[in-house]
């Protein structure tokens, strides 16, 4: 059977180069990065390092950069760190609707603490409607947050602008680049961001690791208390093998960037052409080309469910991931793509496709080929396909 792996949104093998730097930190260099001995030094120098390499890659200082458990803590941080750090000055906090789970579920927390939050409007392809956030700033906002490319339908947002915007109102700015991170240039400087979020197990480097850029001089409260790890902001000891290996996969997906993106987007491309050209009654989400994550193919197949075609491509060993969330038994249309204005039954049939470095283009025809026949076997099983499709040949 074949083995392919079209899920890099949803994580990465750990990199040759990042796995083989982080050994020696599991076993022989094992120290506490706090501790006053040699064995604790050479930790430090280690994560030091790192915190250097990955700071010059998105142009902060080293010690603007935290080191977190991944892009979920560094969103929650961000964002309940600073609406309460500035609730003195206003409790409204504008975000998009198509953010990741780690951010909507932290603003309906806040909700629930007293905080209102309102939702900047996304166009078709997803794209923040610019004049319609202009419109919603208040006096009390505080906190305007975007993510710089939606893991889901792959829409690389106008950040730039958006942090114009916030700092011409007296706001702050947050991007969660978690997927953009490694594969978008980013310089956090000429963007004007205050905060934004990374992940490591997005970029070929080991899992539970992230970090979050904090502007100097920027308000904000912790989310974990404990020691004096990380200047006093996070505490809990330093995961130092995390730490490596994410420096290490940060600045091999940095050196290769634009190899990489150019080899993901010709595959992305060939996939994006062959689905639109050889399967019926299907949408791609998202934007055609432009402004798109160059990994991000986002289908909604009419008549038929997501769920079905993953597991029909997992049963031809091709891995995939399905837009809609599985919540408590019961299976939800994607947030995203219903804020894009789908309707539920194009919302609940998508499908997400999301390339890699070592992906080839046999693989890329092999999955449309698969794909094509699996359609055609779900729609002629489907009673909507029956009803709608066939009849009325829409
Ligand atoms: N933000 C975005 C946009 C993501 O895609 C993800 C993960 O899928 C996260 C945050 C959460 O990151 P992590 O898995 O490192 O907690």
């Amino acid at each position: 059977m074949r083995n392919i792996y079209f899920d890099h949104a949803a994580t990465t093998p750990l990199c040759e180069e990042a796995f083989n730097k982080m050994k020696p930190y599991f076993t022989e260099i094992f120290g506490n990065p706090n501790s006053q001995h040699a064995f604790g030094r050479e930790a430090v120098k280690a994560v030091d390092e790192a915190r250097d390499t990955i700071a010059k890659i998105i142009n902060c200082k080293p010690n603007e950069l935290y080191f977190t458990s991944g892009g979920t803590e560094s969103d929650n941080w961000a964002l309940r760190g600073t609406a309460h750090a500035l609730s003195a000055k206003g409790k409204h906090l504008i975000i998009s609707p198509i953010e990741h789970a780690a951010m909507l579920s932290t603003a309906k927390a806040l909700e629930k603490e007293g905080f209102t939050v309102d939702f900047m409007k996304v166009d078709s392809e997803g794209f923040v409607d610019l004049e319609h956030l202009k419109s919603i700033i208040r006096e009390d906002t505080t906190f305007i947050g975007c993510m710089m490319a939606n893991n889901e339908v792959g829409t690389i947002e106008p950040i730039k602008e958006i942090a114009k915007i916030a700092h011409s109102r007296g706001a702050i700015c947050f991007t969660d680049a978690v997927q953009a991170a490694g594969v978008l240039k980013i310089d956090v400087k000429d963007l004007g961001v205050d905060l934004m979020s990374m992940s490591s197990h997005k970029i070929y480097g080991p899992k539970g690791m992230g970090a979050l850029y904090i502007r100097n001089g920027l308000l904000i409260d912790s989310i974990i208390t404990g020691g004096h790890q990380e200047r006093m902001k996070r505490g809990g000891t330093t995961n130092v093998a995390g730490v490596v290996g994410f420096a290490e996969a940060f600045k091999i997906a940095d050196r290769d960037r634009e190899k990489n993106f150019d080899y993901v987007s010709s595959l992305r491309d060939r996939f994006i052409d062959r689905v639109l050209a050889e399967v019926p009654f299907v949408k791609l989400n998202g934007p055609r080309k432009e402004n798109r994550l160059p990994a991000n193919a986002d289908f909604s197949f009419k008549f038929i469910e997501g769920e079905s075609i993953l597991f029909s491509l997992d049963l031809a060993g091709i891995a995939v991931s399905s837009g809609s969330a599985c919540s408590s038994g019961s299976l939800e249309p994607s947030h995203v793509l219903l804020a894009l204005g789908l309707p539920e039954g194009l919302a609940h049939g998508s499908i997400r496709f999301s390339f890699g470095k070592h992906n080839t283009v046999e693989e890329v025809d092999y999955a449309v080929d698969v794909l094509k026949q699996a359609v055609e076997r779900l729609r002629k099983m489907s009673p909507l396909f029956k009803a709608e499709g066939e009849i009325k040949n829409v």
